[in-house]
């Protein structure tokens, strides 16, 4: 039986080392028309900046006809002294792209790590990167299968796991024979966001298994790893909830405050 990776404390191992919090710049979040997803993750980012003393400041703005004075209002924004860190909360709606609106964000307040060169690793790879670490595993030479090829997960953690010299595969949705390369994987971080993806009989014994996947079920929250059957192989497993969540939001935290 594998060992269970507990996001939550580590999440409050990160915590206690950004504190005692400076006097500081605030987060602020765009948010573009009604997600209850959304309104849910906003809440979490809100309730941890207040915890630790930071300021935060949603931007709320349905859709728009006119995108020339909504694109002077969200500029505005992001310009604002007060505000350190600027976010755009995803995704979408459909019909309206991140770029225009991230163009729109000043490099050095672009937290999440989205825009191209930018100076933030975003939150979320360096919490799989934190929970890996928490393992005590080495993992020079390991080989690493990532699914998901997004800028905010699969990309960045495609440099950070080499950088800790792991051999690193990335899968998407035109992949073929996905088991085939899932059980070749040492370290496995599935952020596809479809729940069951991989089932224990697509991984291989001794595998460290990273479930970054969110779906809202009417089951409640589900990842995309088959949990029962996965952690009865793996040497280490990430819950949903409560594995990678609180540990993106603490890292969320960590980029404002530039740690
Ligand atoms: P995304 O932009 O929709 O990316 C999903 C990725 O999965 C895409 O690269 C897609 O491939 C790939 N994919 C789809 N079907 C696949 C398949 N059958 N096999 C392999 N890959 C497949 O999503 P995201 O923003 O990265 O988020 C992914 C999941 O992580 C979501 O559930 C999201 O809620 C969750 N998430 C959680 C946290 C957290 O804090 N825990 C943070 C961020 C995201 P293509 O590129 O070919 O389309």
């Amino acid at each position: 039986m594998s060992q269970i990776i507990d996001g939550k404390k580590l999440a409050e191992e990160i915590k206690e080392q950004l504190r005692p919090v400076p006097h500081h710049g605030g987060l602020g979040v765009i948010m573009i028309g009604e997600n209850p997803a959304s309104t849910i993750y906003v809440g979490q980012k809100e309730k941890l900046t207040k915890e630790l003393n930071i300021p935060f400041e949603v931007l709320k703005l349905t859709e728009w006809d006119d995108w020339l004075e909504t694109k002077e209002d969200i500029k505005d924004f992001c310009e604002r002294k007060d505000l350190a860190g600027i976010i755009v909360q995803l995704p979408l709606p459909p019909g309206i792209h991140a770029e225009g609106i991230l163009d729109l964000i000043p490099i050095d307040k672009d937290v999440d790590g989205l825009k191209k060169c930018s100076s933030f690793i975003p939150a979320t790879a360096r919490g799989v990167m934190y929970a890996l670490k928490s393992t005590g595993t080495l993992m020079t030479g390991k080989h690493a299968v990532i699914l998901g090829r997004s800028k905010l997960v699969g990309r960045p953690l495609i440099d950070l796991l080499l950088a800790e010299n792991c051999t690193v595969t990335i899968a998407h949705s035109y992949t073929q024979d996905l088991p085939s390369i899932t059980k070749t994987a040492d370290i496995l971080i599935s952020a596809v966001g479809k729940p069951s993806i991989v089932n224990g009989d697509m991984v291989k014994e001794g595998v460290i298994a990273i479930d970054v996947g969110i779906t809202r079920t009417e089951a409640g929250l589900k990842g995309d790893l088959v949990f029962d059957e996965i952690a009865k192989k793996a040497n280490f497993i990430t819950p949903v909830p409560g594995g990678i969540g609180p540990l993106t939001v603490a890292f969320l935290m960590a980029n404002i405050l530039g740690k």
